[in-house]
């Protein structure tokens, strides 16, 4: 697995090793990076000694460059490092975006940025309250107070240059004229008693004031714990792609990090997904109103795609074949096994059923899993590999799964079958799915153990792009596959060890590992 090799050094020469650090450290039987202690330090070689976690005696020594901290990964990268590693340009179509200035693997740390500001209620309680009853009393447009919040929060606690970094964000109109909302909040605050520096709020125009609230709705992300928001300074440039080049996970002090969910090139462009995983599975007409929260139109691959092929429909003569409709939708495509196209009559027709469908979907009760079955059964006979199935194998996997396990399992499959077939690429959905498969395969056939290994190998690989391997996410795959890689002809396992075929042979356990 990808690692940042040598991630220290650039900004922190002076590293330095002590006996009893916890590190990852190279193993030369596999060339995997394993948990261990160090034991010995060797200043004038430059390499150390360690103990591996599981006790193997073999491969103890390594050079400090094949060292490295767990928390590597995890922590923020200081500003100019982060610039170092990507650019931002101006392009023609989208403006500013991002770009990478080396190649990277997949699953390699792009950069680990910590936030420019964390906005929570703690930061400004009074703040809080206030605006809550002002809510309360009038719901604000946006249905939140959060992005007021923020705002008000840069102002009382930013130095001027931070909060210009923040002006300095996209917005759709960056001449907009203040809203009811903010004069609103303003006018209230002139006479609220507030903590602190209250002047710099007092003594905030109006215009800046919405400024900075578009600035926080068109860029921040919402906490992963508590309700608030947070904005980043590089991360705000990446663009939204339907097939993102990136993927991320919080690191330490809400550090956002950004990894290759493939292999990247050279200046090669850093994207993200504004939406999250279920929706990069819904088809492009879905994705494009979604992103509309944005304001702008999604021109990325899936969506310049000609045909969408999450919207498949049975073709109606032959029963076999599966018809997709172009994009923007004019008709179908001909039948790749009878050559028949539905008449403009039947294309109607059919166009009118997916979308009285879709609807259908939408308000399902995912309590009421006989509804969603009767829904479901009538669906398939006319649509295939279409995301509303999926939607439903989502529902009725999560529903049957206690109830009736091999029927759930037969969902899970559809679910990864249409995954594949519609956006094949890593992701966490696409990950748990094999993970969980692996779990109800665990159960109901634990003799098919090349069957359990390929499903949690699969979550394993993965999760490491997707979060690293150290994270607590993909150590969970990655015990499972070693407690099944161990049972039954654990002699097979360890004589293989030394093989160069991954670092699956090895036991290492890294659930233990502090995060
Ligand atoms: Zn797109
Ligand atoms: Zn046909």
């Amino acid at each position: 697995m990808t690692k940042e090799r040598g991630a220290k050094g650039e900004d922190d020469d002076e590293l330095r090793w002590k006996i009893g650090d916890r590190v990852y450290a190279l193993w030369a039987g596999n060339n995997c990076y394993y948990v261990s202690t160090i034991a010995e330090v060797n200043e004038t070689d430059r390499t150390v000694v360690v103990t591996w976690d599981d006790a193997d005696t073999s491969h103890r020594k390594v050079s400090f460059d094949q060292v490295m901290r767990p928390s590597d990964e995890t922590t923020a990268w200081s500003r100019s490092r982060i610039e170092k590693r990507a650019t931002v340009r101006s392009t023609k179509q989208k403006g500013r975006c991002l770009f990478i200035n080396e190649a990277c693997e997949p699953g390699q740390v792009v950069f680990a940025e910590r936030p420019l500001l964390v906005a929570l209620p703690a930061v400004a309680p009074k703040l809080w309250e206030c605006l809550q009853k002002l809510h309360e009393a009038q719901p604000l447009n946006l249905g939140t107070i959060t992005f007021h919040f923020a705002a008000l929060v840069s102002v009382l606690t930013l130095e001027t240059g931070d909060i210009d970094i923040i002006r300095d964000k996209y917005v759709p109109e960056p001449d907009e004229e203040p809203n009811e909302d903010v004069l609103r909040i303003l006018k209230v605050l002139q006479e609220a008693d507030l903590d602190g520096e209250s002047n710099r709020i007092r003594n905030l125009e109006a215009k800046n004031f919405q400024r900075l609230v578009s600035a926080w709705r068109y860029n921040s992300f919402g906490h992963h714990k508590e309700d608030g928001l947070v904005l980043y300074n590089r991360i705000s440039m990446c663009a939204h792609s339907c097939d993102p080049t990136c993927c991320w996970s919080y690191g330490d002090e809400d550090a956002f990090v950004l990894r290759s969910r493939m292999a990247l090139e050279k200046g090669g462009e850093l994207t993200i997904s504004y939406l999250q995983d279920e929706d990069l599975l819904k088809s492009t007409g879905v994705r494009q109103q979604k992103l509309q929260n944005w304001k702008f139109t999604c021109m990325c691959p899936r969506c310049s795609l000609k045909v969408d092929v999450g919207r498949g429909i049975r073709c109606q003569r032959c029963k076999v074949g599966v018809l997709y409709p172009e994009v923007p939708t004019r008709g179908f495509e001909t039948c790749k096994v009878c050559g028949s196209s539905p008449s403009s009559e039947d294309t109607q027709m059919l166009l009118h059923m997916e979308e009285e469908y879709v609807a259908r979907v939408d308000t399902l009760d995912k309590k009421d899993l006989d509804d969603v079955q009767t829904v479901y059964q009538a669906a398939l006979e006319i649509f295939e590999r279409h995301w509303i199935l999926y939607v439903m194998d989502t529902i009725l996997w999560e529903g049957q799964r206690q109830k009736n396990i091999m029927v759930a399992m037969e969902h899970q499959r559809r679910r990864i079958d249409f995954h594949q077939h519609y956006y094949f690429r890593p992701t966490f959905i696409l990950a748990w799915c094999h993970e969980e498969l692996g779990d109800c395969m665990v159960q109901q056939f634990p003799s098919r153990k090349w069957h359990l290994m390929q499903e949690f190998q699969r979550a394993y690989q993965m999760l490491a792009i997707l979060c690293g391997t150290t994270h607590q996410y993909t150590a969970s795959p990655y015990n499972k596959l070693w407690q099944v890689s161990n049972t039954n002809n654990s002699a097979q396992v360890n004589a293989s060890a030394g093989s160069n075929d991954g670092e699956t042979r090895k036991p290492v356990a890294q659930a233990s590992i502090s995060m």
